[in-house]
């Protein structure tokens, strides 16, 4: 049915790769291009092994638009499918509309030199993208993704209204490390040091980083320590479904992961302005990064679950109602599968299946949407085909 490009050669461009080599019937032809071009070449080779399909690769600096522009001039393809960082997606949407290219990613942009996302820089190329006939979709991983899928999901059969929405990641996986973050540490480390947020009434409420805490259970694995931590999704979802009330997003983290961070934070080595060390100008994290165990290789010994849902309160036909939706994904059977870990598996799969929704029309509008804004019935169809089957529970205490 179509070409697609994929830039970003992680953890989570692995995954991609696979699961669009998987599905030869919708993705014609596969380009993996990032700017190391050998990690480019090792996912190929893997690729055609396993399912002997080919997959071309290129070198690609996503910070330059006019390199961009060129690659997908000579490539001419469909779609880009965006896992590289989120420095890159303003650079990568510039080139698009430059070379009349669809585009979609899995997390929203934020600046190198500030540790702040939101959606509002993206959200401005909503015109642009119109204009030009072309279609963006935003935040198409697990959390944001399938997270915001659910809540659409959830919102069009059981609810006539949503008035509270929790979102729980749990990963009760172990990898064996003292510390390690299981996708890029750059972006991890900013993302849950920061201050916690979530909405209430209207606005925005803003507490000390991890300061609301408590145990939920998760099923098959039981009670873990979670913390309220802002996470991205919540700003699109409050503006789709404003009947909501409070929405919250919780994380559990383990206090060995916790004193590992503060420590790293109370040392100076989460960082992110440049230091002079021995006539040269470092940036602490990203040193760090070069440190810490690599989210790609954690794959091997990692044991256990994920546990990634919505638990929703709301109305329908005048009477209080609850639901529960989630998935739990195996560490080992994902790396069986891909040789990544449960991480990497659940961003990678969805962006396969938003890009399989667009490429089959389903999901193609011009303009730029977050996924929630799209029909959830096919892409919840799919999620059970390709590895993310999901569970549901009705009228249930959400413990929340
Ligand atoms: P990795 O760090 O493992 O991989 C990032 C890849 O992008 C690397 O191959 C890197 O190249 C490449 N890259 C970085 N900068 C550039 C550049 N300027 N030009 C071209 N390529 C570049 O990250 P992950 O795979 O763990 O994560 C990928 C994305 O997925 C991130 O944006 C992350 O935020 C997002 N994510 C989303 C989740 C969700 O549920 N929505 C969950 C987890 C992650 P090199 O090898 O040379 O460094």
């Amino acid at each position: 049915m179509g070409k697609v490009l994929i830039i970003g050669a992680g953890g989570v461009g692995t995954v991609v790769v696979h699961k669009v080599a998987q599905n030869p019937d919708v993705f014609t032809e596969i380009m993996l291009a990032s700017r190391t071009k050998s990690k480019c070449d090792v996912i190929a080779s893997d690729v055609q092994k396993r399912y002997g399909v080919q997959v071309k690769t290129a070198q690609v600096d996503a910070d330059i638009v006019p390199e961009l522009v060129t690659l997908l001039n000579d490539y001419k393809p469909e779609l880009l499918i965006n896992v590289a960082l989120p420095y890159q997606d303003l650079t990568i949407m510039d080139a698009c509309l430059e070379a009349g290219v669809n585009y979609m990613d899995t997390a929203n942009y934020e600046p190198k030199d500030k540790a702040h996302f939101e959606y509002s820089w993206q959200w401005a190329y909503k015109e642009k993208f119109e204009k030009a006939g072309l279609t963006a979709i935003l935040g198409c991983g697990f959390d944001p993704g399938v997270t915001s899928i659910y809540t659409a999901y959830a919102a069009k059969h059981y609810f006539d209204e949503i008035h509270y929405l929790d979102i729980v990641d749990c990963n009760a996986g172990d990898h064996g490390k003292a510390f390690a973050t299981n996708f890029n540490p750059e972006i991890n480390i900013r993302e849950v040091s920061q201050r916690g947020k979530y909405w209430e009434n209207g606005e925005w409420v803003e507490t000390e980083p991890h300061e609301i805490h408590k145990p939920l259970n998760y099923p098959e694995i039981g009670p873990k320590e979670s913390y309220v931590i802002y996470h991205e999704e919540l700003e699109s979802l409050v503006k789709n479904f404003p009947t909501i009330k409070r929405a919250r997003f919780w994380m559990t983290f383990g206090q060995e992961y916790l004193t590992h961070l503060h420590v790293i934070q109370n040392i100076g080595m989460a960082r992110i302005d440049e230091v002079e060390y021995n006539g040269q100008k470092i940036v602490p994290i990203q040193f760090l990064k070069a440190v810490l165990p690599n989210p790609g290789d954690l794959g091997e010994n990692y044991t256990g679950w994920t546990s990634i849902g919505c638990r929703i309160k709301g109305i329908k036909a005048g009477k209080e109602v609850t639901y529960y939706v989630y998935n739990n994904c195996s560490h080992e059977a994902a790396f069986k599968e891909t040789g990544t870990q449960g991480v990497s598996y659940t961003t990678g799969v969805p962006a396969m299946i938003g890009a399989m929704m667009f490429m089959k029309g389903i999901w193609k509008k011009a303009g730029v949407y977050n996924v929630e804004e799209f029909n959830p019935d096919p892409f919840m169809e799919q999620l059970n085909i390709h590895g993310l089957p999901w569970v549901e529970q009705h009228n249930i205490d959400l413990e929340l």
